[in-house]
């Protein structure tokens, strides 16, 4: 019986080693990496967003992916062009500090490639492989010292289209020199107007959302006059999700401990403190408010990835949904925000792609986002480094590959040891009238001896 599963196993290994071989075939089509910053993953289902359903009903919808905490900007941008969590990858927050160095990142002063050096970003991979790499704004993309062989220095007020036009030009090359293997688009929205308005004030997501929607309607028909479209593979996704805040959900830092009794690092919904004495500040925040957990860093939980690194400081606070950490006072600094626990779907963002190596009209529930990273590595082909992420769901979504679903694999193994059970219960049940001659086969033998004598 033995033998029968590990032949099975052995045929399941070639399988998957030949789709190996299939996915790194050395003409990799170029990717393009896009995504519109804080894209809640219900605004598909909320608002009406034509052009990215056109494009998915060509591709894959992937309904939520599981960002990584804490679920802010720049930890999320670096998670998904590294597949580390931030705790790894070491961009941790918009605000840091780092007691080796003694230095302070803030967004406004995010340049020092100390901050960025701990992980290798795909646009350095892939040019390390030979390839030449594009990026537009994306997070960490212009302030290492390395950089991808195109980039723009952070503007925001460069538009969606010369974004746009930019990255297509850098895909398309010049005719003597190859294009670029792999760029990544940023755009600052909806995540702007979410913060602003409030993700349930549905007038204002709706303009916005209908912006975002048109910028994927001018992203298609630009691929499309460029002759790139269904000659690139193409990602469509975002960092994190919005949540509604409100000036009623306030938690006051000053109520609970003195403010000369800690340094704040950073302050919401993630606040961060390094505590003149850890026992007794925590023993404080720890009872302040019903809606905000205390956490001493050796306390973190596993399932948030996000203690092993030294710029996580010895006291972190994290807000319930919707609550907002504030000093003092009354004022609500924005009507949307997000950082908050990332097991929460309103921190979700989406992923659609589509291009010749996806699979067409197909969804899938969730999905990791540190999985898209080996994801796009298999795409280009090129070495991923070691990451956080798998390719096991991740490559249910590319045509031609065997996708080993789970229940799929559970069921097949329960399915082949029932089989083989069957198989040798019916062994065992032919071999033994002739050799031992057992009960049921003997009375069927005396049956027809009954029966003999009534034939004439
Ligand atoms: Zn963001």
């Amino acid at each position: 019986m033995g033998m029968f599963p590990r032949m099975l196993l052995g045929f399941l290994w070639a399988v998957s080693a030949v789709a190996a071989e299939n996915g790194t075939a050395p003409h990799a089509p170029p990717l393009l990496l896009v995504s519109f910053d804080g894209f809640r993953a219900d605004y598909l289902q909320r608002f009406p967003m034509p052009n990215l359903k056109l494009l998915y009903s060509q591709g894959v919808l992937v309904d939520q992916l599981t960002n990584v905490f804490i679920t802010k900007t720049f930890p999320n941008h670096y998670s998904l062009v590294t597949g580390l969590y931030a705790e790894s990858h070491g961009i941790l927050a918009s605000s840091m500090y780092d007691p080796v160095t003694q230095k302070h990142f803030s967004l406004q002063n995010d340049s020092d490639p100390m901050w960025w050096s701990a992980a290798q970003p795909l646009w350095l991979t892939a040019l390390d492989s030979g390839y030449k790499t594009a990026a537009a704004m994306w997070p960490g993309s212009d302030v290492t010292n390395r950089t991808p062989t195109h980039f723009f220095p952070y503007n925001r007020s460069v538009t969606f289209g010369q974004r746009l036009g930019n990255v297509t030009q850098w895909l398309m090359g010049d005719g003597k020199e190859p294009g670029a293997m792999f760029a990544a688009l940023y755009w600052e929205e909806p995540d702007q107007s979410g913060h602003t308005f409030g993700p349930e004030n549905t007038t204002a997501m709706a303009k916005v959302l209908k912006e975002v929607d048109d910028n994927i309607g001018l992203l298609m028909r630009e691929l499309n006059r460029t002759g790139l479209w269904g000659r690139i593979n193409l990602i469509v996704t975002s960092d994190h999700g919005m949540a509604q805040c409100s000036a009623d959900r306030l938690i006051r830092l000053d109520d609970c401990l003195h403010p000369d009794n800690y340094t704040l690092v950073d302050l919401t919904p993630v606040a961060a403190l390094i505590p003149n004495d850890s026992e007794t500040a925590f023993i404080s925040l720890s009872k302040c408010h019903p809606h905000m957990t205390a956490y001493m860093k050796k306390s973190i939980p596993d399932r948030l990835h996000y203690r092993n690194n030294v710029r996580i400081q010895p006291i972190i606070l994290v807000a319930d949904e919707g609550w907002t950490i504030v000093k003092q006072g009354n004022k609500l600094p924005r009507l949307g925000d997000h950082g908050y626990d990332n097991s929460l779907p309103s921190m979700h963002p989406f992923l659609v792609a589509a291009g010749p190596s996806f699979r067409r009209g197909f969804r899938m529930k969730s999905l990791q986002s540190v999985d898209v990273y080996p994801l796009m590595c298999r795409l280009l082909s090129v070495p991923a480094q070691p990451n956080n992420g798998s390719l096991v769901r991740a490559q249910c979504l590319l045509a031609g590959e065997t996708c080993w679903d789970v229940s799929m694999v559970v069921g097949l193994v329960v399915g082949v040891l029932l089989l083989l059970s069957a198989i040798t219960v019916l062994f065992r049940f032919m071999r033994s009238p002739r050799s031992s001659g057992s009960r049921p086969f003997q009375r069927l033998d005396i049956l027809y001896d009954d029966d003999e004598p009534l034939v004439p």
